[in-house]
């Protein structure tokens, strides 16, 4: 017959495939501690597999599971030679909360269960100190009220303030028995007066109340809460430990504390902690009394007068250390733990991995295989790759106070504050003055991108994860907010509400790009630093990954900080963003506006050197690495000018009268340009554009071919391909482009040419298209868009609502979606390689830097990923864990 009930002795325990899902993690390991010849007090688990017996039940245990909960009792009776319930020597308990991965302070727990009236006096007699066994009760019915019974514990706490007050004392510890008589007897009327119910004397009926409160707990908003940041499956269920209370609350030879064995904000190796003399668990965490530091150096180093638990207590302090170290050594990782001391015996209560900061994990993870506690390998895997952002941006300042009016996508990490700008002009003015800014717009366009780079964060109402303001700042390692529906521009006023807040133009905010908050205010911020614990975790990932990590870059700037990052080439560099610069906006205006051949000719030999010192830079940069330019894509309209003064210096230049200009403009205008004329479709409508690109990418390599620093390899792409044919014609346009330069200087340019798989079709006719390609690149951003027919830059005002409704378990647009977008991509890598041998595979998506997507492109045999330069080393790590895992 199934076991749900399990004594912490139970051999079988021992053995229990899963142990942490059935027991959850603190009743496994409290078994194990006990295995492992330390202290701790006698106890059982009731499994998680109760929890969805309890829920499927009414809320309620069965008969079988009520009578095996009575015979552990008993057991626990002979252990402790007292008897629940006793008169004369009374077994108390704590029950607590326990899941299969530690959810802090979400669900309940009850100390010192078992006292009553009775029990009361008879606890202290037996101790010999009425006053512990009257503060036990109070903490007791206070603690069973709130989370039983559901009375505000806040009520009980302002009862004790007060009395204090009357009293003129300032801590508890200054109260005495009959103060906490008076106390108990007040608290007993509230309960009262709240439930209109007597507080419960049958211990029984106190046992049975508080497992199902703590069985109700995992289904209570705040854990339910948890669970959903913290992807926590809803069936795992809780656990409950039932445990024999040993108490630090007896005089001063007593004291409970909480410690790490390492530090968790800096992964320094050494023990870390807070006790405190005379008190119960909750003291030290509930912030009454202010806790004593553990070491003699923790207590030196924070200036403390108060005396450490190695100066109070050194006996047992010597003895906790030999347990923190027993307890490492076992776990092989860095411990959380809660002890007791009763009369100077140590009691381990709870030992669990601690929570730790990126910078300390890598620390901790690093020192860890010098100190042959655990493998490189396992070292890789212990380092969640998405905290690595935290260290690679400035981040605020945790100890100040912080007034958010908004939120929004996270969309780019960092912080960043600065005074409110709303156009991109306004923010590179500033910028010159030496002013820092925050441009706030309802979403941003090509158009911005000085803007964008000139202010120091961008906040928009409008646009998902992969919106142009999302994908460029995270591009340029800009903090960027996007999608914040909850604030309203009023561009002609200057100005943005958010809730009662209104926010003009000058004032200062603060966004943060890793949590989507907008503050008001300027909050400061601390500058990350990138230890030597990082590159060396960064080196040991590099040893065990096969997936090479590329960047999305297309400035000089972002290709040095994405090679400082450890990128091995750029595997989308998008030619578009090389037009915007002021000086050269006109000439693509020209280009696309004239209407003889000639004129346009004239307006792209403008552009030309341009792109082509562009080139040169990035080519040198990259030297020896491979650089995929992707050539021109998005529709030619979002390069139109749109105020008059604009529209009439494009006039004046073309010798075309102002309305010309317009009707022209007005004939570009799309629909729905995502699909229309952009992509390759430009490149067969206008081969005149693609050639000059080309002609620049060529020029750029001849012109350092004898430089010294050796140039990159180059690989041309093409954008929105859909058919072999399309492919076709271009390919043959770069080709020729490439053999009028080869006679003109009497060389052979070495270089390939590849298409971008972003359109379903694409992926199915890869077979064919592949016979034009030397490599294919998924745009997973376009094939997400079109697989899913979701737009990209709509879909943050609804995914919300899908992920809510678990329609999607991730945003497809943050997270490939594997079983859609991630069979195309599948599809077309089999098609293709079937066709073409060699064909070069990789992702130039934003999904490059996802590390779940990482993963699967992994699995899936792609050659590289490409991400923007902030996320190369999180690709780094994530490729690292994903070749281990296989
Ligand atoms: C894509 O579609 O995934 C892609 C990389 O191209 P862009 O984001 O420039 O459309
Ligand atoms: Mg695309």
């Amino acid at each position: 017959m199934k076991q749900f009930v399990f004594s912490f002795e139970d051999k079988k325990t021992k053995i229990l495939k899963n142990k942490k899902n059935i027991l959850g993690g603190k009743g496994a390991n409290l078994g194990e501690m006990g295995r492992l010849g330390l202290p701790v007090p006698p106890g059982f688990t009731i499994s998680t597999e109760v929890c969805d017996i309890f829920y499927k039940n009414k809320k309620k245990l069965t008969s079988k599971i009520d009578s095996d909960i009575k015979k552990e009792i008993k057991k626990i009776e002979k252990k402790t030679k007292k008897k629940f319930g006793d008169l004369d020597n009374p077994l108390l308990v704590s029950v607590r909360s326990g899941a299969r991965v530690s959810m802090p302070g979400m669900m309940d727990t009850i100390l010192n269960l078992g006292l009553n009236d009775a029990t009361v006096k008879a606890l202290a007699q037996k101790s010999s100190n009425g006053r512990f066994a009257k503060d036990s009760y109070r903490r007791f019915i206070q603690m069973y009220s709130s989370v039983v019974l559901g009375i505000e514990s806040h009520l009980f706490e302002e009862m004790i303030d007060n009395y204090k007050l009357t009293k003129g004392v300032l801590l508890d510890t200054e109260l005495d028995e009959n103060d906490w008589d008076g106390l108990i007897k007040n608290f007993k009327e509230l309960v009262r007066k709240e439930k209109k119910v007597d507080f419960p004397q049958d211990v029984e009926k106190q046992l049975y109340g508080a497992i199902n409160a703590v069985f109700l707990s995992w289904e209570s908003q705040r854990a339910k809460t948890y669970r959903k940041i913290n992807h926590i499956p809803d069936h795992w269920g809780t656990a409950v430990n039932i445990q024999a209370m040993v108490f630090g609350n007896m005089g001063n030879n007593c004291s409970t504390g909480v410690a790490f064995t390492r530090n968790p904000s800096t992964g320094e190796k050494t023990f870390f902690g807070e006790f405190l003399i005379n008190a119960q668990g909750e003291d030290v965490v509930a912030g009454t009394r202010t806790p004593q530091h553990i070491t003699k150096k923790a207590k030196k180093d924070s200036g403390s007068k108060e005396l450490s638990m190695e100066e109070v207590m050194p006996k047992v302090y010597k003895e906790l250390a030999k347990v923190f170290t027993k307890l490492e050594k076992h776990y092989r990782d860095m411990q959380d733990i809660e002890f007791t001391v009763e009369n100077n015996k140590l009691w381990m209560l709870q030992t669990r991995s601690g929570k730790r900061t990126a910078k300390a994990a890598i620390k901790i993870a690093v020192d860890m295989v010098k100190e042959k506690l655990i493998s490189k390998k396992e070292a890789i895997l212990r380092i969640d790759p998405n905290t690595l952002d935290t260290l690679l941006h400035p981040t605020l300042d945790e100890k100040v106070e912080k007034k958010i009016i908004a939120s929004g996508l996270p969309a780019s990490p960092g912080a960043a504050s600065g005074k409110v700008v709303f156009s991109a002009d306004k923010a590179e003015r500033l910028n010159g003055m030496m002013q820092d800014t925050i441009l706030v717009r309802l979403e941003t366009s090509p158009e911005d991108i000085h803007g964008m780079h000139a202010a120091k964060g961008i906040l928009t109402a409008r646009g998902g994860m992969t919106s142009h303001a999302a994908v460029v700042a995270r591009g340029m390692g800009r903090p960027c907010v996007s999608g914040s529906s909850e604030i309203t521009i009023d561009y002609e006023a200057k100005l943005f509400k958010a809730g009662e807040e209104i926010i003009k133009e000058g004032d200062v905010i603060t966004i943060d790009g890793g949590n989507g908050k907008v503050m008001k205010g300027l909050v400061p911020t601390v500058q990350p630093e990138i230890s030597g614990y990082f590159s060396t975790l960064m080196k040991w990932s590099d040893k065990f990954r096969k997936l090479k990590i590329r960047t999305n870059a297309e400035t000089e700037n972002d290709s040095k900080t994405a090679r400082e990052f450890g990128a091995e080439g750029i595997g989308l560099c998008r030619t578009e963003h090389m037009f915007f610069d002021e000086e050269r906006i006109l000439s693509v205006r020209q280009m696309i506006l004239s209407k003889s051949k000639e004129d346009r000719d004239n307006a792209l030999s403008k552009l030309l050197p341009y792109q082509k010192n562009d080139f040169k830079q990035i080519f040198k940069v990259m030297s020896q690495l491979p650089v995929t330019v992707r050539l021109l894509d998005p529709p030619l309209h979002e390069f139109l000018p749109k105020t008059e003064k604009d529209i009439e210096e494009v006039a004046r230049s073309l010798n075309l009268g102002a309305k010309e200009v317009r009707d022209r403009i007005a004939e570009l205008h799309e629909e729905n340009p995502m699909l229309g004329h952009r992509g390759c479709r430009l490149g067969i409508s206008f081969p005149e554009i693609y050639e000059m690109q080309c002609k620049a990418i060529f020029e750029a390599l001849v012109e350092i071919r004898n430089e010294k620093a050796k140039s990159a390899f180059v690989e041309i792409m093409i954008p929105l391909v859909s058919t072999d044919t399309e492919l076709k014609i271009l390919r043959a346009l770069v080709d020729k482009t490439a053999k009028v330069i080869n006679i003109k200087y009497k060389i052979k340019l070495d270089y390939t040419v590849g298409t971008m798989i972003e359109l379903p079709r694409a992926a199915l006719q890869a077979k064919l298209i592949s016979k034009y390609a030397d490599f294919f690149s998924f745009g997973t951003n376009d094939l997400t868009q079109t697989t899913l027919g979701i737009s990209r830059d709509d879909s943050g005002k609804f995914l919300n609502d899908y992920i809510n409704n678990k329609v999607f378990e991730i945003d497809p647009f943050v997270s490939i979606d594997q079983n859609g977008v991630g069979e195309l991509v599948e599809i077309a890598s089999q098609r293709g390689r079937k066709t073409n041998k060699k064909l070069k595979l990789g992702i130039c998506g934003e999904h490059g830097g996802d590390p779940r997507s990482i993963e699967f492109c992994s699995r899936t045999g792609l050659d590289y990923v490409s991400c923007s330069p902030f996320r190369v080393p999180i690709a780094r790590l994530a490729a690292a864990q994903a070749e281990i895992k296989r």
